[in-house]
């Protein structure tokens, strides 16, 4: 259990004042125990009044129920209240809860790929606490690369699909078809053009995306820099909860359901990523962020169609 920010050891550090936050005590940073979570039954939980200790129990190693009285001294126990620490002389490591996240473990990089995707889209709030204190930005970098080429691949072969039929089958050389409201459009353009640019989005996509995250984590940043929530740090976590991105599968109307999603996704995972209570501030810029993307992805296919349409 350290400090996301300075990784100060937080085990042992006295009981805040009630109603006051949890800091570290070496940097000054705000955290939660509930931000943490433990082997169920490895960690002691003691009373602030008196001492007693008391195991946290759940599936996460918290105290269940997590205020109640205290069965020594009768006086009120609280779990962030408490002073917390391993169980006798057990390793610090072994206390905390390991909980992998799929794309740094071992397998086949689909299925490492897809179970990242279901994290993100069921469990975007423990994306947090499964990174823990590692630096997994490049390897989030990685994912979040290989998911939006996959999600973004059904998008693409589509549209490669129209620009061949339009060459080959329907307009010949020099036309191209294209979806408007009335249906099929016939429009004049340069089919070889229409193409490359359509291939090009294998490349395009993710390249957009990336800088999304960029963005966006840079301003969820900002806004939690005291709860010890770097850019390293948000653009690790907005990464490996983009699954909800792979909504994007779905042909035709997958795209807009796919932001959505990773917005939702990423910013229940920053939330939860900085102490209950302090979230809003980050949650609205990752909101904003993600919004800032759409805008920016939707500004880029209007300048596509443009361009298609020559
Ligand atoms: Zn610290
Ligand atoms: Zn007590």
């Amino acid at each position: 259990m350290h400090c996301r920010n300075c990784q100060h050891v937080l085990w042992n550090a006295p009981a805040p004042e009630p109603g006051a936050a949890r800091v570290c005590p070496e940097c000054g940073t705000d955290y939660t125990i509930a931000q943490y979570e433990f082997a169920p039954g490895k960690v002691e939980f003691h009373c602030p009044h008196c001492d007693q200790a008391y195991f946290g129990t759940s599936e996460k190693g918290h105290l269940e129920p997590t205020e109640f009285h205290c069965t020594s001294c009768g006086g009120e126990v609280s779990m962030e209240r408490c002073i917390v620490r391993p169980h006798g002389t057990m390793d610090s490591a072994v206390a905390m809860l390991e909980q992998p996240i799929p794309w740094l473990e071992g397998g086949g990089i689909f299925a490492r790929w897809w179970k990242t995707v279901v994290v993100g889209v069921k469990k975007a709030a423990r994306v947090p606490a499964m990174i823990g204190n590692r630096d997994a930005f490049s390897e989030s970098f990685v994912f979040l690369a290989v998911n939006t080429s996959i999600s973004s691949s059904v998008n693409v072969l589509f549209g490669i699909g129209a620009a061949l039929l339009a060459m080959f089958v329907a307009g010949g050389v020099g036309g191209t078809f294209t979806f408007g409201p009335g249906g099929l459009v016939a429009t004049p353009g340069n089919s070889v053009v229409t193409l490359g640019l359509q291939i090009a989005q294998f490349v395009l996509v993710p390249l957009s995306m990336i800088s999304v995250s960029l963005l966006g984590s840079w301003f969820a940043s900002l806004a939690g820099a005291s709860n010890g929530l770097t850019f390293r740090r948000a653009f690790t976590i907005v990464s490996f909860a983009s699954g909800g991105y792979a909504f994007n599968l779905i042909p035709l109307c997958g795209g807009l359901i796919g932001m959505v999603m990773w917005a939702v996704g990423a910013s229940t995972a920053i939330a939860a990523s900085v102490p209950r209570g302090q979230a809003t501030a980050p949650v609205i810029l990752g909101l904003v962020g993600a919004l800032i993307g759409f805008a920016c992805t939707s500004a880029f296919m209007f300048v596509l169609g443009l361009l298609l349409n020559l």
